[in-house]
């Protein structure tokens, strides 16, 4: 999409996450109950000399879940060897890969929950007792081989926990929820990543993007370099608040850090649905973009922020979202 918050990354987006992207649990930043806790469950596993059990981790796009697994692996001192649901297609792509892992090594499988479940169910096996077994072959001629793995720790990511099917959910050991980031947690990444971009900022500039990034680091780094460009052509090139400001406002990111297509969403349930409730389907429809990308990208945030409701019978607007868009409260009274 031409979204400039989207939390998907594009191809500038993966080199200069690399760049930016912390390489120990110390410079992670935020999540402390995620780090709190893996730095004791490393800390175990490694004075044990095993590997690390099964993790899952979950929350939306651009949050630190690649980033996360990487720095596991760099903390347990093993290789990452890395992949994704939809790559897998057939039970011999993960075949190919579980054998050649190296005892303690970590494979890491981004959306896993787009796994197949033929090659869901190879899975199984390889997690609880390190054993591959696999049909090879097929008509009369097929026949099953197993296969003993080195002892291997494999964390997936998903954007929601509930996309998991139940068995493969119940392998993972340990399970962490990246929760969406403080603005002051965001403006400590944001003054580590102006270091590395080698750009001029005051914490007032970087504190502006901070709060407006919509919680997640990449969007902040992304508006960081666009702030960037903007200070560079139509300023000194120092990023300060005013400067921000201006930036953010011609990049149409809001005061309260939301873009086109949020308040798209908000709007179309507010004037298309008079205020809601309203199904995801229609609302999808309605706005014209995918489910998945309303329920993993756009409503997480707006319902965190209390601008959107979650019911059974579909998504309600609520006070914050009229205020919002200057629409005034009584239309909720009377909706
Ligand atoms: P996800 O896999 O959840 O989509 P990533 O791990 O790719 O997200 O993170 C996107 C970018 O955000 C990373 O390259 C990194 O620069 C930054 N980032 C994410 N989490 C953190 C964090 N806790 N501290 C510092 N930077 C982070």
């Amino acid at each position: 999409t031409d979204r400039l918050i989207t939390p998907a990354a594009s191809s500038e987006d993966r080199a200069l996450d690399r760049a930016m992207r912390p390489r120990s649990l110390a410079d992670y930043i935020g999540q402390p109950r995620v780090r709190e806790q893996m730095e004791i469950f490393i800390g175990a596993a490694r004075a044990r000399d095993e590997a690390l059990d099964h993790t899952l981790i979950f929350g939306p796009p651009g949050l630190g879940k690649t980033t996360l697994a990487h720095i596991l692996a760099q903390e347990m001192g093993v290789n990452l060897r890395q992949t994704s649901g939809p790559v897998l297609e057939k039970p011999g792509d993960l075949a190919a890969l579980l054998t050649n892992l190296d005892a303690g090594d970590l494979l890491f499988v981004d959306e896993i929950h787009r796994l197949s479940p033929v090659v869901e169910e190879v899975l199984y096996p390889a997690m609880e007792d390190f054993q591959l077994d696999i049909m090879i072959g097929d008509g009369p001629a097929a026949r099953s081989i197993k296969l003993d793995l080195p002892a291997f720790t494999l964390v997936g990511a998903t954007t929601r926990a509930g996309l998991l099917t139940s068995p493969l959910r119940d392998r993972f050991g340990i399970v962490q929820r990246l929760e969406y980031y403080s603005a002051a947690d965001l403006a400590v990444i944001l003054r580590r990543s102006a270091g590395i971009l080698a750009v001029e900022s005051d914490a007032e500039g970087l504190g502006e993007i901070a709060r407006r990034a919509r919680g997640t680091p990449r969007i902040a780094n992304r508006l960081l370099r666009r702030v960037r460009d903007y200070a560079q052509m139509k300023a000194d090139g120092r990023i300060n608040r005013a400067v921000a400001d201006r930036a953010l406002g011609m990049l149409q990111v809001d005061q309260q850090g939301f873009d086109h297509m949020d308040r798209r969403l908000l709007s179309a349930v507010i004037e298309k649905f008079a205020g809601g409730p309203v199904g995801v389907e229609s609302l999808a429809a309605a706005i014209g973009e995918e489910r998945g990308t309303i329920e993993d990208v756009l409503e997480p945030y707006l319902i965190q922020q209390g601008y959107l409701m979650r019911t059974p019978k579909g998504r309600v607007a609520t006070l914050l979202a009229y205020q919002h868009l200057g629409l005034s409260g009584a239309q909720v009274a009377g909706a």
